[in-house]
């Protein structure tokens, strides 16, 4: 990944550009943003250019180094991630970090360690982490991936260098769709509209057809759950958590497509809607949904998400918010 594949986040390339340029790199840096408006594509970019032997504003990206870093087999850039079938960041993980770091780079310039999602670590975890940020070794980068920098405690985003990562406005992502990416201006003005603003969220579509499938996926569970009731609905809980790679992403897509309903029944306004391919379906079901049962809709997918994040198990955490749905007031709404 290059500075250059990383669609519009201009403020964010250049900040990361001029640390690169002046030699002074910090110890460490907290990107922060919406997930999809391209945090860990600027992450890989940003190990890639530390890395780079042939560094000019950008990665050459045919190096020794860059390669390794491209195929994920670089000693020296480390992804931090929840081990597999866990939803959080261990404290054994963050020490395992620390040891590491205290050697320094093993063949790089630099030793690099992101932390993607940084929030999955819990207190514990982050209280070790911040042993290693206020004594840093020297030639270690930390990169913590975060939506927002108050999910981590204060201690740590106060030594961190804060990245931000903006939404963008869809115009701005046709645009650079077409002409950074090359993609065809139809099919440019679709994802761009699907994306709600996360730049990466529309290149990675761009390459990535399967991902728009199963966005249509998610789409359609939620619709068959609003139209066929509890059945359906345990269905839908099924299907969003089968795949956990891709859970929270449905969710937000799930969460969005609530919005829109909202978004319809508010203003009547298709310029407004992110499923801009779904109108006829927005329509349809907000007629039979009321503001109060769509508002218990997104709170009961936002909790749902909070519990994943927290170690929950995801099918009970969808079907809990799925019987919130209608909790209390079964038939309001309904026609
Ligand atoms: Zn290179």
């Amino acid at each position: 990944m290059r500075f250059a594949d990383v669609l519009d986040q201009h403020h964010a390339i250049g900040l990361l550009r001029s640390a690169l340029r002046s030699g002074r790199v910090h110890h460490a840096y907290l990107f922060a943003g919406p997930a999809g408006t391209g945090r860990s594509e600027a992450a890989a970019a940003f190990a890639q250019a530390l890395q780079c032997e042939r560094y000019q504003e950008d990665s050459c990206g045919v190096c020794e180094p860059c390669r390794k870093v491209t195929s994920d087999v670089h000693p020296d850039v480390r992804w931090v991630r929840p081990l597999e079938g866990k939803t959080t960041i261990g404290i054994d993980q963050v020490r395992e970090v620390r040891r590491e770091a205290a050697y320094g780079p093993h063949e790089g310039r630099w030793k690099v360690f992101v932390f993607c999602p940084a929030d999955a670590m819990l207190a514990e975890a982050q209280n070790s982490l911040l042993k290693l940020l206020e004594e840093p070794p020297d030639r270690v980068v930390l990169v913590l991936v975060v939506e927002s920098a108050q999910a981590l405690l204060p201690t740590v985003v106060s030594r961190c260098q804060l990245v931000r990562f903006n939404l963008v406005p869809i115009s701005q992502i046709e645009h650079a769709l077409r002409v950074q990416f090359g993609v065809d201006p139809a099919r440019a003005r679709v994802l761009a509209a699907l994306s709600a603003g996360r730049a990466a969220r529309a290149a990675a579509w761009s390459r990535d057809p399967e991902a728009l499938r199963d966005r249509d996926a998610v789409i359609d569970s939620l619709v068959r759950a609003e139209r066929e009731g509890l059945l359906a609905a345990l269905q839908a809980c099924e299907f969003l958590a089968q795949d956990r790679s891709r859970l929270l992403e449905r969710l937000e897509v799930a969460a969005l497509w609530y919005r829109d309903l909202l978004v319809w029944k508010e203003t009547g306004d298709p310029s407004l809607l992110v499923n801009v391919d779904r109108q006829g379906q927005v329509e349809e079901l907000s007629e039979t949904l009321d503001r109060r049962a769509l508002r218990r809709r997104l709170d009961a997918l936002e909790e749902a998400r909070w519990a994943i994040r927290r170690n929950v198990n995801p099918r009970l955490a969808l079907e809990a918010a799925f019987l919130r749905f209608d909790a209390g007031e079964p038939a309001v709404g309904r026609t």
